[in-house]
């Protein structure tokens, strides 16, 4: 079998997931006291039959495995770690509020779902799609299930194996806990989702969430700069030569979204149902529409803190407007 070793003793494990990204790229590094894995991948039967290959290659048995890290709790990162905490009895960590979001993602009330129907009816959604939305909560929560038990962690947290000396790098914006593993003697980056090598992260709004993801995302970035010359190991697609370097692309993808925002506004207050397609005027399905929805609210409200735009309300719905001095 051909895996691809990025670096000596750590090895990727493209995990199959039915997405446009088509892999979760998951990790196994053999510190020489055991794996450290990373990632788990999404519950599918072609997933765990390519865990399966994986694990019998690289001679993973049970108690070989001493840590699954997960970067998120996203189903292509989390979903198949309950699984492999029983194959592996393997312990998982992922960052505390993470485990947090997660627990609370699952719980569906129907409190919830009225203040979402509330918050989608402010934005414009027809009443139609918002049915379809809530549909397609109800049916994806049916089929996440979480580890039995957790370790928790947190930023500035370190582990040591073998000659492998890992820093725990708490990130906000794509989720608002997402942990990266950091590799300071050798500038390495397990990335997760927070810098990809093409696709810029999905940064959204979710009600009842971070209130300023974008921000949140930008000033994580700005941090991660400080790291230096890092080569990125990303939980999708291609290996990232140059983490910082990426990550002004990435910043400077926004500030031009911000700029073309600001000039869709200009000409009349919109929705942010009617902004989501003028910002992505292609065909959408439902999950992109949201996720649209969500990227574009996550740069109103940044703008809006910026003092940019704002927000007028008129009866249920709210429209956003330019700021007088910008028109
Ligand atoms: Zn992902």
């Amino acid at each position: 079998m051909d895996l691809q070793q990025p670096v000596d003793r750590v090895t990727l494990l493209p995990i199959p997931v039915p997405l446009p990204v088509r892999t979760t790229n998951c990790y196994a590094i053999d510190t020489g006291e055991g794996f450290i894995l990373i990632d788990a991948g999404m519950d599918t039967p072609m997933a765990r039959d390519a865990w399966r290959t994986y694990l019998s290659h690289l001679n993973i048995t049970r108690g070989r495995a001493r840590c699954l890290f997960v970067t998120h709790f996203h189903p292509d990162h989390l979903g198949l770690a309950h699984w492999l905490q029983d194959e592996l009895d393997v312990p998982v960590a992922m960052m505390a509020g993470e485990v947090e979001t997660a627990q609370h993602y699952l719980i569906e009330s129907p409190q919830d779902a009225e203040f979402l129907r509330e918050f989608y009816i402010a934005q414009g959604v027809p009443e139609a799609i918002i049915r379809e939305w809530h549909a397609l909560d109800v049916a994806f929560k049916a089929t996440l299930r979480l580890p039995s038990e957790w370790r928790l962690m947190n930023h500035g947290d370190t582990t040591h194996m073998g000659r492998f000396h890992l820093r725990f790098l708490e990130q906000h914006g794509h989720t608002q806990h997402q942990g990266l593993l950091y590799w300071p003697d050798h500038h390495i980056l397990f990335t997760g989702d927070q810098v990809l090598a093409r696709i810029t992260p999905n940064v959204s709004l979710w009600p009842g969430h971070d209130v300023n993801p974008l921000e949140s995302y930008i000033e994580s970035l700005t941090q991660l700069q400080s790291l230096g010359h890092t080569l990125g190991l990303p939980a999708h697609e291609t290996l990232i030569p140059d983490v910082s370097q990426r990550i002004q692309e990435i910043l400077a993808h926004h500030a031009a979204r911000n700029q073309r925002l600001l000039s869709i506004l200009s000409q009349t207050p919109l929705t942010g149902y009617e902004l989501t397609h003028q910002l992505f005027p292609r065909p959408l399905d439902l999950y992109q529409e949201r996720f649209a929805l969500g990227e574009t609210l996550a740069h109103v409200v940044y703008l809006e803190r910026l003092g940019r735009v704002h927000a007028i309300h008129d009866g249920p719905v709210t429209r956003y407007a330019l700021r007088s001095e910008d028109q």
